[in-house]
């Protein structure tokens, strides 16, 4: 059976202290040799400027490839043009392309206007016409949440694989069955491109609780039986935790997944142990 490949999602400090994990975190995940790692941007108030310092940062002291997430919500085309070329000549060539989160201001859906993007399949098409990334996306097995059907959400999936994209990296999922559920509708629209499940492991099951609900994404009730009894042992739910990932990574793997994409939130607790136990080898640095 051949092992998937994997990446890492990380996303820019906020402070000094969540610097240090990070940059605890980056070479002991990157010794796994991931395909890729991931920087986010915009998501909890990070700026275009740190996710791009990071990224960069990374790519000098790791050498694996690195992809920067860029939302075009709220930003004029003539920007994300410029922006995209910078990337380009830093030596960023694959990128994350996102609508982002609506502003409280804008309603969904976007009137079209000439000054700014009104879907991500027209991001992507702009981002491939510009320079020859490689382009990732997102979707969402369980739909997103402004789509009014899945069906609606994945006929938007399709654009943007139409478009150019080159994967799709799902959101966050605990029951394996509703990505295989996914995968099958995906493949009934005849969308081929590789459809990488998105891992969340769980560091603190109170937040990813309200992540969660923002996302809609479905915490089963075994999940919180399970963590309420170890609430009060910080060592036995990291446990917990990691087991879960283990066996949840077993049976994408099981059921022929090519590809891992792990949403680190910057620690390396948890994954690395995760990998190891997947049976990747982590290079002596
Ligand atoms: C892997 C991953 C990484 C992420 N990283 C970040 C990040 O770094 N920063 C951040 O701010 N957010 C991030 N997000 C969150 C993301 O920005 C939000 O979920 C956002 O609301 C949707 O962006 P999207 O491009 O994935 O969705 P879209 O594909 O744009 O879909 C959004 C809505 O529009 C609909 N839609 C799309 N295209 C069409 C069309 N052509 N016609 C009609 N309807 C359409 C969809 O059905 C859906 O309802 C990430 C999400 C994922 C899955």
């Amino acid at each position: 059976m051949n092992k998937p490949t994997i990446s890492f999602e990380y996303f820019p400090p906020k402070n000094e202290k969540l610097a240090q994990t990070l940059w605890d975190s980056v070479p002991k995940l990157a010794a796994f040799d991931p395909s890729f790692m991931t920087v986010t941007y915009g998501a909890g108030g990070s700026t275009r400027d740190n996710t791009i310092d990071v990224a960069t940062q990374m790519h000098e002291k790791t050498g694996i490839p690195i992809a920067t997430h860029l939302t075009y919500i709220n930003t004029p085309r003539k920007e994300l043009y410029a922006l995209a070329d910078h990337l380009w000549e830093k030596g960023i060539k694959h990128i994350i392309a996102l609508r982002g989160d609506m502003p409280k201001d804008l309603n969904w859906p976007l009137d079209p206007d000439a000054d700014y993007f009104q879907y991500t399949s027209h991001f992507v098409a702009a981002l491939k016409a510009r320079q020859d990334f490689e382009i990732s996306v997102g979707c969402y097995p369980e739909k997103h949440p402004d789509a009014p059907s899945l069906d609606k959400d994945i006929e938007a999936l399709m654009k943007k694989i139409d478009a150019g994209a080159d994967r799709a990296i799902t959101q966050f999922f605990f029951d394996n069955n509703l990505y295989y559920d996914f995968l099958e509708a995906c493949a009934k629209m005849d969308i081929k491109a590789p459809i990488c499940p998105g891992l969340l492991p769980i560091h603190d099951f109170s937040s990813m609780l309200r992540f969660a609900s923002t996302c809609q994404t479905t915490v089963p009730d075994w999940l919180v039986e399970k963590f309420d009894a170890v609430k009060d042992n910080e060592q036995d739910a990291k446990k917990l935790a990691t087991e879960l990932l283990i066996r949840q990574s077993e049976d994408l793997i099981k059921n022929g997944v090519n590809h891992l994409h792990f949403y680190t939130l910057n620690k390396c607790a948890i994954t690395d142990e995760v990998c190891s136990a997947l049976g990747y080898q982590a290079k002596a640095a």
